[in-house]
This record gives structure tokens, sequence and C-alpha cells, in this order.
């Protein structure tokens, strides 16, 4: 069997505990990993004066896969988002955030399998942003003025929202090319054109242009991202794969965390041409941190695209039928699906012994 070395970034609030419990897991199916640890997040921020310190990067980058907790980010001040930083300086283009039922969540829905596919890179995450009372939003403000762009109130704060024909055709031809590899029938490109025509008008006209390169094979279609919300609301399961722009995807991505029963459940992946992180949907949860009380379903099924990325898709679809017989049973649940499931957290697991039971199980 290959040996695999895996950078792993535990990070803060629930991740510690939650990574912990998915290394037990992926342990437990003897797959031969192991784990170069290179934390990042404010802890680290006294000793290495960054969040990101230069080894989490060079040692993704060495190792090509790297797996993590989730990492706080300060709300308005402090430095920007590890989680944005790390997708930057790796190129890690593609969010990949798959959606699927799995019985005993007690989710509203139970046909929901779909994937979605998000632009990492561009759009109003960029980063490019100037503060109200700044002579930079002042300069800004007064060409826009006298460009005839339009009037911007001076008090205001200014960030920018680009998105490129580069960006706009790679991701969506990713998209695709995922579609393709893993039998889907579908994409849809989410975007709301009508309002932002040079934006979100450019990608849909780039998304229109690769999906001719598809055509007969995957069908394609194009919704507007407001009424794609309600559509998913209504019938998720009359979507397939969707490609979106950065904060469409952030925010969608979320609402079909709650159609199969919330964050807990919801993985995630980034990938670029080079290196791929694996982490959950949710954040750090800090009000929930160190208590043995957090979900790591959503960490132990990044877990599960981890180790088909490396080839590893036996022990994938063991963990997987694993958590699906846990869930199944439902006496061995964490809070938070105990709460759906009864409307109370009485008789809820902690996260080791949820992990406990899915090793008991595999
Ligand atoms: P969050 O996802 O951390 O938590 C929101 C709520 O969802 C929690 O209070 C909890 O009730 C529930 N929840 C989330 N994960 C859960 C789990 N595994 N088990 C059970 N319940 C769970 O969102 P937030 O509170 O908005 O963000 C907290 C911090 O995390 C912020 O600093 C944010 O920037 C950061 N964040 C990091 C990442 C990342 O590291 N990739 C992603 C999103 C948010």
């Amino acid at each position: 069997m290959a040996k695999h070395t895996v950078t792993l970034i535990p990070g803060d609030g629930i991740g510690p505990e939650i990574v912990a419990a998915m290394c037990r897991v992926v342990e437990a199916t003897g797959v031969d990993i192991e784990w170069e640890v290179a934390d990042a997040g404010a802890h680290l921020m006294d000793e290495h004066g960054t969040p990101l310190p230069d080894y989490v990067i060079e040692s993704i980058k060495k190792n090509k896969v790297a797996i993590k907790g989730p990492v706080t980010t300060p709300v308005g001040t402090g430095f920007r988002s590890v989680n944005v930083a790390l997708r930057k300086a790796l190129d890690l283009y593609t969010n990949l955030r798959p959606s699927f039922s799995i019985e005993g969540t007690g989710a509203r829905y139970s046909d929901v399998d779909l994937v979605l596919v998000r632009e990492n890179t561009e759009d109003l995450y960029a980063g490019i942003e100037f503060e109200e009372g700044s002579a930079e939003a002042a300069e800004l403000i007064k060409f826009c003025e006298e460009k005839g762009a339009g009037t911007i109130r001076l008090d205001s704060g200014i960030s920018l929202k680009p998105i490129s024909v580069t960006g706009s055709q790679r991701i969506v031809r990713w998209a695709f090319e995922y579609a393709l590899k893993n039998n889907r029938k579908k994409v849809t490109a989410v975007h709301k054109a009508n309002i932002l025509k040079h934006s979100d008008g450019l990608f849909l006209r780039e998304a229109r242009e690769v999906a001719k390169e598809y055509e007969g094979r995957i069908e394609f279609e194009d919704r507007i991202v407001d009424a794609c919300c309600m559509g998913l609301v209504l019938n998720p399961a009359n979507f397939d794969v969707l490609v979106l722009p950065n904060l469409y995807g952030d925010i969608v991505s979320d609402l079909c965390a709650g159609l199969i029963g919330g964050l807990g459940i919801a993985p995630g992946a980034n990938i670029g041409a080079e290196c791929a992180v694996f982490e959950p949907v949710h954040g750090s949860a800090p009000i929930h941190a160190g208590k043995n009380k957090a979900n790591p379903t959503a960490e132990i099924l990044s877990a599960i695209l981890m180790l088909r990325h490396i080839g590893e898709d036996e022990a994938a679809d063991r963990i997987l039928a694993a958590i699906r017989a846990v869930l199944g049973e439902g006496t061995h649940v964490t809070y938070d699906i105990k709460r759906t499931l009864t409307g109370s957290i009485d008789g809820a697991v902690g996260t080791a012994e949820y992990a406990d039971a899915i090793i008991a199980k595999l």
C-alpha cells in the first residue's frame, strides 16, 4: 500500500477536536498516512507574528495535499482570513462542496445529491478594499464621478468585485470536467448578470462559451442567484452540479448544508492545479470549542474527499458506510443531530464518542 504524507492543520475553535476525531477514523482504516502537522491561526501570532507562517505553505507545496480544521477570522478588524490567504497563496481556485442526503440526520429532504463548485480566488473575496474616509477611497469616488460611472457617497467603504475571463473559464471548465468524470448530467451556472453586467455578465458569457465544448455530453442551464436559492429550497433534486462566483458560492453552499441537515455534515475541498486542501464548510464555532461537543462528520467527510483524491477509494467507501450506519441507527449522534431529530440535546454523545462509534463500524 502506498504511503502518503499529508499536511495537517488543526486550526482553532472546535478545529483541534474534530481534526483529532477525523485522524483516528482515517487511521483506523489502516491506510498508511503520515500527518505533517503545520498549524495556522490566531494562536500562532505571538510566536510567528502571523496567523499563517511560511512553513504551512511550504509543507502543503511539498506534500500537495492538506486537511485542515476551521480557523477563526476576527470580524471587521485584525488580520485577513487565513483561509482566504491560503487559497490565494496556493491558487486553489476551486472550492468543491458536495451536498448529499444521509439518512438519520433529520434533514428536511432525503433526495439531495448535488455538487457545488465555487470560484475561490476572485469576486468580492479578492480582498481589494478601501476604508471609509481614506484618501484612496476619496480618490476612487472622485474617479468614478469624473468618468461618469456613478456617484458614491463620500462616507462609503468600498470593496471591489473583479471577475475575469481567465478565472471564469477555468472554474466553469473544472465544473464540466468534474461532471464528466463523476457521471453527472447537468451544470447550472449561477449569477446576477441582469444587474452586474460587467462582472456576473462576463461570468455568464464565459460559462455559455465553455458549455458549448460539452454540448451533447453535459446539459447546461443558468439561474439568477435569488431564483436559484428558491429553487433549491423548493426542490433540490432538480440540481446536479452548480458553478458559482465566489460570494454566491459561499452563501449558497451554506443553504445547501441546511438542506442536508446542517453545517455539521457539509464537507469541502479547495483544489488547484498543484495542491488540494480539504476542510469542512463550517467555521470554528467558538462557542462550542473545547467541550467535546461539535459534530466531526463534516471534517470526516472532507477526509473522505481527500482519500479519494489520493486514490484510497476503498478506505473512503468504508468510512462513508460507517457514517451512514451510525447515523442510521441514531443512538450515537452529536448534539446538533439529536436536536434536529428530537428537539432536545438529551442523550447526545460527544465528538470523541461519535468517532468511536464510527470506528466500531469500519
Ligand atoms: P460557524 O460555521 O463556525 O458556526 C455557526 C454555527 O453552526 C455554530 O455556532 C454551531 O451552532 C454550528 N456548527 C458549525 N459547525 C458545527 C459542527 N461541526 N458541529 C455542530 N455544530 C456546528 O460560523 P461562524 O460562527 O459564523 O464563524 C466562526 C468563525 O469561523 C469565524 O471567525 C469565521 O470567520 C470562521 N470561519 C472559518 C472557516 C474556515 O476555516 N474555512 C469557514 C467559515 C467560517
